[in-house]
């Protein structure tokens, strides 16, 4: 589960990282309020309006209609109002949104810790993640923050740091040297860095989140050492023993129809090509996408509906199919290993009776169990349906109906 910005630094916080402070606000009069409230106690008088959405890029992106960006200076407590008017309810596009954006319904007003004195503050990039071909927890880091870390992998590789961890033995003090020293610090920020390092794993541990990606990490001009943007991603496994955390969760940033397939206890992603597929098990719902495309058509989804395949469920599946008008054609594959295949079948033709007609050609595959009675019974609907028993031939109507 992805979180805010704001939310993911509550969280940070509660560990004990050093963070921009700020205060999340709804309205142009709340981040006015909460402008206030952060001078009294951060005593910043210089501020930063961040807009809150689920997508990085937001110090390069537009906010259109307004035409200023996701992330934007307020030298002055009378230019915070203007600045969170022009970002609220307008829809911010960044590199990382589609084309029409993301709309912002929160502002996060924090404290400007770009603060400039004797040396300039400097950006890193920090992450925290779990590596799968190691099998273990990495921190990944590198002095040039700020900007689009993929550019940099490109770009100038050997300056991105990796530190795995030892999960018997934790994060140990010669890494978190070898981090501030390989970032080019020392001194106070030497020393900042190793307690920021620390905590940050803490967090990453305590949370059991599953991606932390903090750029930039500031060090400012004073050698403190601060969290400026944090992108949490937390385990959706472990949610049900952080009910604070589960309450984050902001659907209005989710694909509608995945909230709605969520609901409904049905496993829907959805994805970019043309034939809608209905399956059950996962493994079955890969090597069915894999032939779809095979044979020439591209899934528009993936879609797992469980072990009951019965008509309500798949007249569930197939509105939610249904809700992309991409789809050209659907194909049901399904197994009838516990479920039998003729119970399916009918729950097909009960679905497709309460719909009506289909706008796209159906192609069902049913095998196991009962095989043929459910071939017998679809055949018998009078429903326009191609029954199949081969996936090859499944595939090969695909091809055909989309020719
Ligand atoms: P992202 O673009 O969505 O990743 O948003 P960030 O929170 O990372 O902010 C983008 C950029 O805005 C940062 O890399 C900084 O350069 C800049 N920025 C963030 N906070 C401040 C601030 O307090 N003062 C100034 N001057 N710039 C800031
Ligand atoms: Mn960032």
């Amino acid at each position: 589960m992805n979180i805010h910005e704001y939310q993911g630094k509550s969280i940070l916080k509660s560990f004990g990282v050093a963070i921009q402070e700020g205060i999340v606000a709804d309205t142009p009069q709340e981040a006015v309020a909460a402008a206030k409230k952060l001078t009294e106690d951060t005593g910043t008088e210089w501020y930063v309006v961040k807009a809150q959405i689920h997508a990085g890029g937001r110090g390069k992106g537009t906010v259109t209609e307004t035409d200023s960006r996701g992330v934007v200076l307020a030298k002055g407590i009378d230019k915070v109002e203007g600045i969170a008017k022009a970002i609220l309810g307008g829809h911010l596009v960044t590199a990382q949104t589609s084309d029409t954006g993301k709309q912002v319904n929160k502002v996060l007003v924090a404290q400007d810790v770009y603060y400039p004195g004797a040396s300039e503050p400097e950006e890193y990039y920090m992450s925290v993640l779990l590596d799968r071909s190691s099998g273990k927890h990495i921190i990944m880091y590198s002095p040039e923050g700020g900007m689009n870390i993929e550019e940099v992998a490109e770009q100038t590789p050997h300056l991105i740091f990796k530190e795995e961890i030892d999960a018997m033995l934790g994060l140990q003090g010669f890494q978190t040297r070898r981090i501030a020293f390989n970032l080019g610090l020392s001194g106070q920020a030497f020393k900042q860095m190793n307690k920021f390092v620390h905590a940050l794993y803490a967090a990453f541990i305590g949370c059991d989140a599953s991606m932390f990606e903090i750029n930039p990490v500031l060090k400012t001009s004073d050698d403190n050492i601060i969290a400026v943007d944090a992108k949490v991603t937390l385990d959706d496994n472990a949610l049900y023993r952080h009910k604070a955390y589960a309450e984050m969760r902001d659907k209005t940033e989710e694909d509608q129809t995945e909230v709605e397939a969520d609901e409904a206890g049905l496993n829907y992603v959805k994805l970019d090509g043309n034939v809608g597929c209905m399956v059950n098990g996962a493994g079955l719902a890969m090597a069915t996408m894999d032939i779809i495309k095979l044979s020439g058509g591209e899934p528009a989804n993936f879609l797992d509906v469980g072990g009951t395949a019965d008509a309500a469920r798949v007249e569930k599946a197939f509105r939610i199919i249904l809700k992309d008008k991409a789809v050209k054609a659907i194909l049901v594959n399904i197994f009838g290993g516990i479920v039998r295949c003729d119970r399916v079948a009918q729950g097909i033709v009960d679905a497709y009776n309460n719909i009506g007609e289909l706008p796209v050609p159906l192609i069902v595959r049913l095998q196991g169990t009962n095989a043929e009675e459910a071939k017998q019974l679809i055949d018998d609907s009078g429903l326009k349906v191609h029954s199949v028993i081969l996936l090859q031939e499944a595939a090969d109507k695909v091809a055909e109906v989309l020719a």
